[in-house]
């Protein structure tokens, strides 16, 4: 078994109010391979990825590092000790690119001959031409930008590196040049590298291991890349792996073989009354009964922001975003003015899915 070297145990992040943005996750991080964190936006996987090296502290759980406990030192010790790559490089627009990536190395009081020294070399690492090194960020490509970022989370050799969406803002030949030369460097460094993406594609070539995030900041899968595709753990996650890979015909096929359903409809004035403590999802429409939330079980006169809209005559690709990305797992459907005519399931759209695949395949 694979030596661990990022420890999450019981780790919950509750912001001011709010439903956890992370629920209670506990895993095991293994030193020296690339995990990824994937899943749709809002799921806790940045604010997840923060908490390892306390951009942002826990409510309650613990994460330990190598073993300590991330608490046991000063915070700002502990992020230096750590690269972190962002989706914009992030990059101090005034200092050269040779300066920028000495930044933390002289942070820790290496000399500045020293630092430029690295910072030379690591432009090679990353695959860049030395004469860049006296640029500013503002002169260079984003892919460029990107790179500079990477050999400026190296330059102080950290054994762990934190990659938050780093290659989500090139295109996407760029990208695929990232990714690759992202795994032609670890195969040289062996970092422990946590990266961020909403991307499947992106999470599969990458990751050793990848962990599917789900609504409310839940785990909900956590497994080699072959196994999530092979095997998705449920069907939040098989949707979520077949909503970029295998459903992308989804956007040219009409979905008409969706069963629409009466939607459970609640105003403001009626939930502030009776509140919502009925068994059940109730859509809260406002007089004009445009969908404005969605009020669960439990929840009182509060509600939650709802999911994506579905129109009559859209896509399926749309009907399934509808339904997945909805807290109550029902797709809200509305007319031509933006009224609820009604909601649709999640299970029903994906049967649609399957059968209209059998047809293809059977029409190959
Ligand atoms: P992801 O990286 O998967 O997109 P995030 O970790 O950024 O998800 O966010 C998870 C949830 O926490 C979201 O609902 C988001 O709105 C909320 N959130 C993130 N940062 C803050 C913050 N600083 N204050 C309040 N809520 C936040």
């Amino acid at each position: 078994m694979a030596e661990a070297m990022i420890e999450f145990q019981n780790v919950t992040k509750q912001y001011q109010g709010g439903t956890p943005a992370v629920d209670d996750l506990t895993m095991s991080i293994d030193k020296a391979a690339i995990t990824v964190f994937v899943g749709p936006s809002g799921c806790g996987k940045t604010t997840s990825l923060r908490m390892i090296n306390r951009m942002v502290e826990p409510t309650s759980g613990s994460i330990t590092v190598g073993g300590e406990d991330v608490t046991a030192g000063p915070a700002a010790k502990l992020r230096r000790s750590m690269g972190y790559v962002m989706q914009s490089s992030g990059l101090m627009p005034h200092r050269s690119v040779l300066d920028n990536i000495a930044t933390v190395p002289r942070l820790n009081g290496v000399s500045k001959a020293e630092a430029l020294k690295r910072a030379h070399e690591l432009l090679d690492v990353v695959g860049l031409a030395s004469a860049l090194g006296k640029r500013y960020p503002s002169q260079l490509s984003g892919g460029q930008q990107q790179r500079v970022g990477v050999a400026r989370a190296l330059a102080a050799d950290p054994p762990v590196l934190l990659m938050d969406e780093p290659f989500s803002a090139v295109d996407p030949v760029v990208r695929d040049e990232l990714q690759q030369e992202l795994l032609r460097l670890q195969r040289d460094l062996a970092k422990t590298i946590v990266f961020v993406t909403h991307d499947i594609d992106e999470a599969t070539v990458l990751g050793d291991k990848v962990a599917v995030f789900g609504l409310g900041g839940k785990l909900a899968q956590y497994a080699t890349p072959e196994e999530i595709l092979r095997a998705p753990a449920n069907d939040f996650v098989a949707s979520f792996v077949g909503r970029d890979r295998g459903f992308r015909h989804l956007a040219f096929s009409p979905s008409d073989g969706v069963t629409v359903h009466p939607a459970r409809t609640v105003t403001a004035d009626e939930l502030k009354l009776a509140g919502n403590d009925a068994a059940g999802w109730q859509l809260l429409v406002g007089h004009d009964l445009r969908p404005l939330g969605w009020s669960g079980p439990g929840m009182g006169s509060e509600s939650v922001p709802g999911g994506s809209l579905f129109r009559k005559g859209d896509t399926l690709r749309r009907a399934l975003d509808a339904a997945l990305s909805s807290p109550s797992g029902l797709g809200v459907v509305v007319d031509e003015d933006g009224r609820v005519a009604g909601v649709i399931t999640a299970e029903e759209v994906l049967a649609v899915i399957e059968s209209d695949r059998h047809v293809r395949h059977g029409a190959l």
